[in-house]
């Protein structure tokens, strides 16, 4: 092993990638997000606010912002200062502002007004980036896809299923190790790391796939 390689804990055997595979599936079967939205338009807004950005507080910001925005093509039209004085609690909210107001006059001018539903599509919207392009599909339509916040990269790591140091490389890593239920790993593998392979203190006593841990050790996504 390289020095560069030797702080990364061991990796997980190809049975352990199947054992924690099951495990994922058998106890988080059904999961969603935790982003309150009635229809696309809702969930991309919600996802690009969530960047950087606790649900709970998205979830917050959304009604209000849903009641003066309905839909994109509101949402276009909009004053900037009004919409960042509605999303001003959210980190970074003057370029999400400027992001989301963007993303609604492309949908309406290019896309007549229909967010499309196509990786390759959505990463031309500005403020949507391959994560948040996943994540969205991932939800909406159950896509075979992963995508890696923090939450997800912490996880990987811990079990030993990735030693890469980029969010981009940790989803490859997740792809290929897992192939198959890409979508209900991902929410799985948010939630587990969001409630119980938490950063700072994770309940390892109760903790589901503890058998299958490499590391007690936290690690922090870049890139
Ligand atoms: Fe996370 Fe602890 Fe479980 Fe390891 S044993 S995966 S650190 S909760």
């Amino acid at each position: 092993m390289s020095k560069k390689e030797a702080k990364y804990p061991k990796q997980a055997k190809k049975e352990e990638i199947e054992e924690i595979k099951k495990i994922f599936l058998k106890h988080y079967p059904d999961s969603v997000t935790e982003l309150n939205y009635k229809n696309l338009y809702e969930l991309l807004v919600a996802v690009m606010l969530s960047a950087q950005c606790t649900d709970k507080r998205v979830n917050i910001i959304t009604p209000a912002l849903f009641k003066k925005y309905p839909g994109t093509k509101e949402l276009a039209n909009a004053n900037l200062d009004d919409v960042k004085e509605l999303i001003k609690s959210c980190s970074f909210f003057n370029n999400k502002a400027k992001n989301l107001v963007a993303m609604a006059k492309m949908v309406e001018e290019e896309y007549g007004g229909k967010i499309p539903l196509e990786q390759k599509e959505l990463i031309k919207l500005p403020g949507v980036g391959q994560k948040t392009a996943n994540v969205i599909l991932i939800e909406y339509t159950g896509a075979n896809l992963m995508a890696v916040d923090t939450h997800v990269f912490r996880v990987a790591h811990r079990l030993g299923l990735s030693k890469a140091k980029t969010a981009k490389g940790t989803e490859e890593d997740l792809v290929k190790k897992f192939k198959t239920n890409l979508h209900q790993l991902h929410q799985a593998m948010v939630l587990f790391g969001r409630y119980k392979c938490k950063a700072a203190n994770p309940l390892c006593e109760e903790c589901i796939v503890k058998k299958y841990c490499k590391s007690k050790e936290g690690f922090k996504a870049r890139g």
